[in-house]
């Protein structure tokens, strides 16, 4: 596997980028940790002429701008995996990257390039859709800020224009008697994920009754994709027993199409989302519980 020849551009700085990607064009492709395009190259599945590496940029760090997670798109998965401040206001963020592939991927490959690169598995893409995260894009005509929920649009394609970056990701912080899960399911350790459920729960103050629920979910189509809100309606209000988050949990299952493949077939794939559903949702209401109680 030997990759087709390209040049190398090192940028110090996102303009540089955007400059770079519009003087080149197609033939140019942004690399950051290396961790998907590199394989790409090797396969041939990516030929770019000219590759404009953002490294110098700088990785930054995450931090907290009031009600909000700042992490920039350079940071590495691992520091977001061991980020205190990940851990104490996007706790399902940490937990998330900890399931990306190994510990040598997670060392180069940033948070900015998994979102961008766009795998329907991909466990980011599920934290920031089940937390309603914002990515800040730069391009020739600036910036535009852009709900990963909105980021999306097909196998490995985002809303991205052709000179635009991801530059940062914004979390909410997590509420007051919000929990959260995370599950997948992987044929090997360290695979990508045959499907994969992120979710959180919102109680009412008292822990009487479910304020607000959300999820999202890789593997069950050609990009990652929030589950459906009318699926999980009937818990919003409910107790949360364990009955009403079975039922949510198969009616999410059947707003569900996936296709079959080599590693899975498509009702193995939605059964999987009604166990894993029932897992996170249960896990997440208890999260929650424990949030209001322990407050
Ligand atoms: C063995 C192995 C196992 C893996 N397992 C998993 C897994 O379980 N789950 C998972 O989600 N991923 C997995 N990955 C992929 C890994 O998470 C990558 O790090 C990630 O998908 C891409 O991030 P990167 O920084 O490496 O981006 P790169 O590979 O450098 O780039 C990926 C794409 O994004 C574009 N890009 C990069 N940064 C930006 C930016 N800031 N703005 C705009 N475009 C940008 C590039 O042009 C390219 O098209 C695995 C990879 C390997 C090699």
């Amino acid at each position: 596997m030997v990759c087709a020849p390209f040049d190398l551009l090192r940028v110090t700085s996102y303009g540089d980028g955007i400059r770079a990607l519009l003087e080149y064009g197609e033939d140019a492709k942004i690399i950051a940790g290396g961790q998907s395009l590199g394989p790409m190259l090797a396969l041939r599945l990516a030929r770019p002429s000219m590759l404009v590496d953002i490294n110098d940029v700088g990785e930054g760090a995450p931090s907290l701008d009031g009600d909000v997670l700042r992490v920039p798109a350079l940071t590495r998965q691992r520091t977001v995996a061991e980020s205190p401040l990940v851990a104490e206001y996007a706790p399902l963020l940490g937990h998330c990257v900890r399931h990306i592939g190994n510990v040598r991927v997670r060392n180069r490959g940033t948070i900015g390039g998994s979102l961008a690169h766009g795998d329907p598995t991909a466990e980011i893409a599920c934290a920031a859709l089940a937390l309603d995260a914002r990515l800040v894009v730069h391009g020739p005509d600036g910036e535009r800020v852009v709900p990963a929920r909105e980021f999306f649009v097909s196998y490995l394609t985002t809303v991205l224009e052709p000179a635009e970056l991801v530059v940062e990701v914004r979390f909410p912080v997590m509420r007051p008697g919000q929990g959260w899960s995370f599950h997948e399911m992987t044929r090997r350790v360290s695979d990508f994920a045959v499907v994969a459920i992120a979710a959180t729960v919102e109680l009412d103050p008292d822990g009487g009754a479910v304020r607000s629920v959300d999820a999202a979910l890789a593997g069950v189509a050609d990009r990652p994709v929030r589950g459906r809100p009318e699926a999980l309606a009937a818990l919003v209000g409910s107790a949360g027993s364990p009955t009403e988050i079975a039922a949510a949990a198969g009616a999410l299952a059947e707003t569900t199409d996936p296709g079959s493949d080599v590693h899975a077939s498509g009702a193995y794939r939605r059964r999987l989302v009604e166990v894993l559903g029932r897992r996170a949702l249960g896990e997440a209401v208890a999260r929650a519980r424990q949030a209001v109680l322990g407050a």
